[in-house]
Parts: structure tokens; C-alpha cells; sequence
């Protein structure tokens, strides 16, 4: 095997698993070094959120890699949007046409047990325990520390992959060498996870098929359903100000916020002060690089390259799609170096895209989906996608079902939002539309979408 073929990835995480599946499958010969303990062994050992959002971008790149079957065998399927009002009444925004544009929910931990599995089945090797400490580019040896032992493990290697998530320390030793142009950006807002337990008799105590959402302007809760007919609820608070993770600090003053603002929630969260007082509350940021890659020695993926806020549910999906374009661009380009030099000239503005989508998201969120011009706009954005399919499609299914490069789906996006201001301005419903003059400027203003 010459050496060219063999590659080195940090972190076997959502990313690094995916990565080396993808690579060894192509022949290549594969090591991977995970700071922590074998998942399979002693259980999953947590992280960043107990559940996540899968759609058709992250879909794709798990059916490439043959695990598509074996995940959806545990995902629970989410048709839209459950919101809860403040006075409890309740009603389901769905995200796409009908059942064939849906996102599913599913167990990190189980979803990293079955992408360590498929990729040892392919032929890479993991090593556990094995935290990357320091890299030395000039004669490529890279040094682990083993957390059990404290041993120190030096290794060579040809090229390395960061694969080492939003706190990436093969970021931090590529920083060394050169600036990368890195910058991270805080929301002021962070998030912290309860449980919902399933009801007394087994099954699921709220509708299991939705993503459920608390939208209170500037905060908000959402729920993502479990296959243990759990549901995992997110609560998000600004940093300061009233309420804020700075005034509700304890299980006592998340009961009183949960009284008075999430009154229908409460009852489904038996252990909601324990919850609160246990589990750390988890920081959002945005990572922006100008650089992911050292030469042909070292490239950065998935949150170690561009970690963004979650509310788009596409930090996983966007990190598998970089995946299937880095093994690609490795396996097709002649050279290393610029492999990973068009990797990241396909992807990195792909990145940005997706990042500015996930924090409008946001606002739209928390903020709008109860507040009428958004309505307004919605039910027209619903009527044009189905007038006419073939130039308007809603940014969220953009984004959601299709593949397009997000960039396409947040220019289009930015268009149509144009477009449905313009339209409904001075209306209160559709009825009051003048369809001709409607279908007339969709046909003016968008071209024909892209297909994958
Ligand atoms: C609250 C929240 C909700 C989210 N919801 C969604 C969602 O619904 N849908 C979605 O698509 N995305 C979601 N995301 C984003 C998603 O979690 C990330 O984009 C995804 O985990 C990125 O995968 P990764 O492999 O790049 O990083 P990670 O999953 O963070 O994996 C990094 C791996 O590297 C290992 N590691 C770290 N340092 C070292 C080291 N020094 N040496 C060796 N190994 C190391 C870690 O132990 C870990 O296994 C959410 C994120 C958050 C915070």
C-alpha cells in the first residue's frame, strides 16, 4: 500500500465514522484515533445532544456507505412542526407535501454505535482512548494521550483528518503553522436538555411523529421523540436578561418559568428539577475558518471545519455531506493537496450557507411560527410550491429533502422570501389575490430549480 493511500482521522464521532467508511470502501487504509472510550463497550459516553434531526443530505451519504437501512431501523419519523401555543392549544405545521418529505429523529449514541461497526466491517482501524495532544507537520508525527493509562503515543502518519468536532485540536496544532482566519461567534444563547418519560401504560405521552415546539419569542423549548418512546426536550434561554439562564439557575426557578410558560410541558417532565440541576447547560456558536487545510497534510470536516447553531437540523447532515465530498475529491484527485484544496472550495461556501440558514432559523423559531404575516406567507409559499413545482420550492424543503448545495437553496432562498413579501403585502388572506398577476411574477422572478 503505498503510503499516499493511507490516511489518519481524528475523532469517530458522527464524521470521522462516516469518513472512514466511505474511504476504506474505496480501498484506501484507514486509522482512526478517538479520544474517548469504545461506545460498544461501556456505552455511549454522551456529548453534544442526546438526539438529532436526520434528513435527506445526511440520508444520502449514509446510503453510500450501505448504513442507511440499519439507522432508519431505530429513527422515529417527524411530518412537521407540533406547536404549542401559550393557552395550549396545539397544531402541526407540516414540513413538506406528505409523508415522503419528513425528517427523522435519531439516537446519536446508537447512530455512532452503527457507524463504528459499519466502518470496522469496511476495513479501518479504531483506536480508542487515543485524544490527539500535539502534531509535528515537519516530520508528521502525531502524539496521543490515552485518558485511561495517561500514556503518550507518538504515530506517523501521512495525512491527517480533523474530524474532532467544534473544540478540534488538530485545528488548534494547524493554527500554528499558519492562520487559518478562524473566528467564533456566540449566540448569547444556550440550551439545556429534559426528558419526557414515556406515559404509564408504555407508549408515547405526546404525538410521537413531530418535533415539537414551545415558541415564546425570545426563547423556546422543542422536543425530539426517542425510539424508547422517550422524548428529549431542549430548552434554550439567552445567556442574560429576564429569563435567562443567569435568573433561572436552579430546579425551583425552572419549575416557576415551566408554570408560567410551558404550562402544557410540565406535566410531561416528572424529574424536571433534577434534569435542570444534572445536565450542563451546552454553548451555541458559530466556527467560521477561512482555511480548513494544511497542504496536502491535514484537513479539517464537519464541526471542527464549520460548527454552526442547531436549529436548521443540519450540522450532522452538512458534516456527512462533506464526508462523501472529501472522500471523493481524495480518491479522484491526483495529489493531496489538491484534493483537499477543491474539497474545500466546493464545500466551504456550501458551509456559510448552511450557517447564516441555521441562525435566521432561529428567530423564525422561537419567534414567528405563531405570528400571522408569517402565517400568511407560509400558506402562499405552500400554494406557489404546488402551482408551480418546478421554480418554487419552500427554502426549508431546499434544505430538508433535496441536495442542492445549500448556497443554490439560501440564494433561492432570499429570492422567494422577496417574493412572498412583495405579494402578500397589504393582504390579510389569500382569497384577496390576484392569481395571474401571482403566477406571472413566480415565472419572472425564479428561474427553473436545479434537480439533484
Ligand atoms: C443541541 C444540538 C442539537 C443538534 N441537533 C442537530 C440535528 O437535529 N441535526 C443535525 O444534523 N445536527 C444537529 N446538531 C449538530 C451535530 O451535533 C454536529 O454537527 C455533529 O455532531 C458534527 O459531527 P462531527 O463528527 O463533526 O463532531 P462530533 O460529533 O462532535 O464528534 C467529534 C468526535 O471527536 C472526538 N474528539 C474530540 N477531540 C478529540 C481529540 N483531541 N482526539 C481524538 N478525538 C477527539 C470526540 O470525542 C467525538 O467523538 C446539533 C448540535 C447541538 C449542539
Amino acid at each position: 500500500m503505498p503510503a499516499e493511500r493511507h490516511i489518519t482521522l481524528i475523532g469517530a464521532g458522527l464524521a470521522g465514522a462516516l469518513l472512514a467508511t466511505l474511504l476504506a470502501q474505496r480501498g484506501w487504509k484507514v486509522d482512526v484515533y478517538e479520544k474517548r472510550g469504545d461506545p460498544r463497550v461501556k456505552g455511549y459516553a454522551g456529548g453534544r445532544s442526546i438526539n438529532l434531526a436526520l434528513a435527506e443530505r445526511g440520508r444520502h451519504a449514509l446510503r453510500l456507505a450501505s448504513g442507511d437501512d440499519e439507522v432508519m431501523a431505530q429513527a422515529v419519523m417527524m411530518r412537521g412542526r407540533m406547536v404549542h401555543f401559550r393557552d395550549g392549544r396545539t397544531d402541526l405545521q407540516r414540513y413538506g407535501k406528505d409523508d415522503s418529505e419528513v425528517i427523522w429523529s435519531v439516537h446519536r449514541g446508537d447512530l455512532n454505535i452503527v457507524l463504528l461497526d459499519i466502518a470496522e466491517q469496511a476495513g479501518a482501524r479504531l483506536h480508542f482512548h487515543r485524544g490527539l495532544d500535539s502534531v509535528d507537520f515537519e516530520s508528521r508525527i502525531a502524539t496521543f494521550t490515552d485518558d485511561v493509562s495517561g500514556t503518550s503515543h507518538a504515530v506517523g502518519f501521512n495525512a491527517l483528518v480533523g474530524a474532532d468536532g467544534a473544540g478540534s485540536s488538530l485545528r488548534t496544532a494547524m493554527a500554528r503553522e499558519g492562520d487559518l482566519g478562524e473566528r467564533t461567534e456566540f449566540l448569547g444563547h444556550s440550551y439545556k436538555e429534559l426528558e419526557i418519560p414515556p406515559a404509564p401504560d408504555g407508549s408515547f405521552s405526546i404525538e410521537p411523529n413531530a418535533l415539537h415546539i414551545w415558541p415564546r419569542g425570545r426563547y423556546m423549548c422543542i422536543a425530539l421523540p426517542n425510539d424508547e418512546r422517550t422524548f428529549t426536550v431542549t430548552l434554550f434561554l439567552p445567556n442574560e436578561g429576564d429569563p435567562s439562564f443567569a435568573t433561572v439557575r436552579t430546579g425551583a426557578d425552572a419549575r416557576a418559568l415551566f408554570e408560567r410558560d410551558f404550562a402544557d410541558a410540565l406535566p410531561l417532565i416528572p424529574e424536571l428539577e433534577d434534569d435542570f440541576e444534572r445536565n450542563p447547560a451546552g454553548l451555541l456558536a458559530t466556527l467560521y475558518l477561512d482555511r480548513w487545510h494544511l497542504d496536502g497534510r491535514a484537513v479539517l470536516i464537519g464541526d471542527a471545519a464549520h460548527a454552526m447553531v442547531p436549529f436548521h437540523g443540519q450540522g450532522m447532515n452538512c458534516a456527512f455531506e462533506d464526508c462523501v465530498a472529501l472522500a471523493e475529491h481524495v480518491d479522484r484527485d491526483t495529489d493531496l493537496a489538491s484534493a483537499f484544496a477543491s474539497f474545500q472550495a466546493e464545500r466551504l461556501p456550501n458551509a456559510r450557507a448552511i450557517q447564516q440558514m441555521a441562525l435566521e432559523n432561529y428567530l423564525e423559531m422561537r419567534d414567528r411560527v405563531d405570528d400571522d404575516d408569517y402565517l400568511l406567507q407560509r400558506a402562499l409559499e405552500l400554494k406557489l410550491a404546488e402551482r408551480h413545482p418546478d421554480r418554487f420550492m419552500p427554502r426549508y424543503a431546499m434544505v430538508t429533502f433535496q441536495r442542492m448545495p445549500y448556497a443554490v437553496a439560501f440564494e433561492r432562498g432570499q429570492l422567494q422570501r422577496q417574493l412572498l413579501v412583495d405579494l402578500t403585502r397589504g393582504h390579510d388572506t389569500l382569497d384577496s389575490l390576484d392569481w395571474s398577476l401571482v403566477d406571472a411574477t413566480v415565472r419572472e422572478r425564479l428561474t427553473p430549480l436545479p434537480r439533484d
